[in-house]
């Protein structure tokens, strides 16, 4: 049975550090009951160092993306030197910076094999926009976007990687995927997982990510392929996303601590 891994998503919230070490001491209260699941939280950069001394030992950290470099002239940027040792998840391939940020497939591949490089375990987010699904296209985006994520890595196995699948459409819009759409795609993840390294395919937590709440987690995460979810909105709420690391441990039948 494969470990859940619970992920929020910070984003660009909330607005102040007192803010951000609140939420964080929150979560890691809820993280310390749902002892079965991996708990992650993307605070924004600035303040993972902060959030490192509040978040002591159920909550692990990510970032929300990082450059593939080690160093150099890349503005802004934060490389997989500065994060290893402060972080061990990264977000990598986001829709947010996929469209705002003119980030690639092939961006995405370079980076994915860097954090592995680096010992942080990436959180390849993957998922078709509404248009594409309106023409059918889900499928193929996916095939494309997961096989370019993964080019860069010699072997799944011993990676740490993590699959988001996030349908665009269904992301900060309370529009979720239905818990068995969600399901197929996971599940088509899964077979190319399976196609690229037959060994550790069943290894690789697959998340669902969309308008997920503590409404509709326990549906998600029961689904053969889909091991926890990357959360947005709700992440922001301690309650909430308490309630959604609940219904994680809830679906793996454990007790928590
Ligand atoms: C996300 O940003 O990855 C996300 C899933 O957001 P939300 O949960 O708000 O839809």
């Amino acid at each position: 049975m494969r470990r859940p891994v619970i992920a929020g998503n910070w984003k660009m919230n909330p607005p102040s550090l007192d803010e951000a070490l609140s939420l964080a001491a929150a979560i890691e209260v809820a993280a310390v009951a749902a002892s079965d699941v991996t708990t992650v939280i993307c605070p924004p950069t600035i303040w993972l160092a902060e959030v490192a001394r509040v978040a002591t030992g159920a909550t692990a950290l990510g970032a929300q993306t990082m450059h593939f470099e080690e160093r150099g002239a890349f503005t802004g940027e934060t490389s997989p030197l500065m994060l290893a040792g402060l972080a061990s998840f990264v977000i990598l391939g986001h829709s947010e910076r996929r469209q705002y940020d003119g980030e690639t497939d092939e961006g995405v591949g370079r980076k994915v094999a860097s954090a592995v490089a680096h010992g942080l375990r990436p959180i390849a987010a993957v998922g078709e926009r509404a248009e594409e699904r309106r023409a059918g296209e889900t499928e193929a985006v996916i095939d494309r976007q997961v096989r370019a994520a993964l080019a860069g890595l010699d072997r799944i196995g011993g990676s740490g990687l993590v699959v988001a699948y996030e349908p665009v459409w269904a992301i900060g819009t309370g529009d979720a995927a239905s818990p068995a759409d969600a399901q197929a795609v996971a599940s088509q993840i899964r077979a190319i997982l399976r196609e690229l390294d037959a060994d550790a395919a069943d290894e690789v937590p697959i998340q669902y990510g969309g308008s997920v709440t503590d409404a509709n987690a326990l549906e998600f995460f029961g689904q053969p392929d889909i091991d926890g979810a990357l959360v947005g909105g709700a992440s922001l709420k301690p309650e909430t996303f308490g309630a959604i690391l609940r219904a994680g441990q809830a679906a793996i039948g454990g007790d928590g601590a």
